[in-house]
């Protein structure tokens, strides 16, 4: 299958120091036949304040568009969402004509689930559930984006066995269900982001929340490494389309200029 993997970071993240071009190698060695940078804005995050200098961000996309014609690049944010600073998140997506706005959360009051003091003075049940209630705001009330990231990233660096780690429906059954139908109800997408895969036995979200999506009527999910490195590039994507496939999904999505193009995911 000529894959299209919709969570890509190169060197104009702050962490990741990928080459544009050795980015364009690998898709083509992997048979990647599009890829979306999703570069990173997280505005009042204590570590990664920093947006891409966007100006030299296009023209170096330009270039490689140039230079590898057979491959389509696409123009992609993750939005690091902070209700506090919203305003100037719009402000920075609307002077940018992307393909795709790929709504994150990295903070959740005021603390990244990566660091140990998130998970400080609360069980794993409190922390997730802390975690899902502040992503289902975001969904709700964040204005404008085409799909969600990562759902179940507090699992990915937290302090317990890789077993115990990844998000679970049951965690928080209820808010996860109003994000579900949420998405849903308005055709956006859930990525299936396979970093998960690489130290537990799930992409993030897992079988069970995309099969509660398929479940609540949802049907778009864009296929989605995080590579902040060529090596990772459409990492394990076979073994997500089949994930997705198992749990009652039956369609991935591109976008061109924020317009979807669904594609089917069983050949
Ligand atoms: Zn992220
Ligand atoms: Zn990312």
């Amino acid at each position: 299958m000529p894959w299209a993997d919709y969570h890509v970071h190169s060197e104009y993240s702050f962490d990741s120091t990928a080459e544009l071009e050795l980015l364009c190698d690998a898709a083509r060695a992997k048979g990647v036949r599009e890829f979306c940078l999703t570069e990173h804005i997280d505005p009042g995050h204590p570590d990664c304040d920093q947006p891409p200098d966007f100006d030299a961000w296009l023209r170096d996309i330009a270039r490689c568009r140039a230079e590898y014609p057979d491959l389509c690049i696409r123009t992609g944010l993750e939005i690091g969402d902070n209700a506090a600073r919203r305003a100037q998140i719009v402000q920075t997506l609307d002077a940018l004509a992307l393909d795709f706005r790929l709504l994150s959360l990295h903070l959740v009051d005021g603390l990244d689930p990566y660091d140990p003091a998130f998970y400080e003075g609360r069980t794993q049940e409190q922390a997730y559930r802390r975690y899902v209630e502040v992503k289902l705001e975001s969904v709700l009330h964040f204005p404008d984006y085409d799909a969600v990231a990562h759902l179940g990233y507090c699992g990915k660096f937290a302090p317990y066995p890789p077993a115990l780690r990844p998000l679970r429906w049951r965690h928080a059954p209820d808010h996860i269900d109003m994000l579900l139908r949420h998405l849903a109800q308005n055709g956006k997408a859930l990525e299936i982001n396979t970093s998960g895969l690489k130290e537990t036995d799930s992409p993030i979200p897992g079988w069970d929340i995309l099969r509660r999506f398929a479940e609540l009527g949802g049907e778009f999910v864009t296929l989605a490494s995080d590579a902040h490195a060529p090596e990772y590039l459409a990492y394990r994507f076979e073994d997500a389309r089949r994930i997705a496939i198992s749990a009652g999904l039956k369609w991935g999505v591109t976008f061109e200029r924020r317009t979807p193009h669904p594609y089917r995911l069983e050949e």
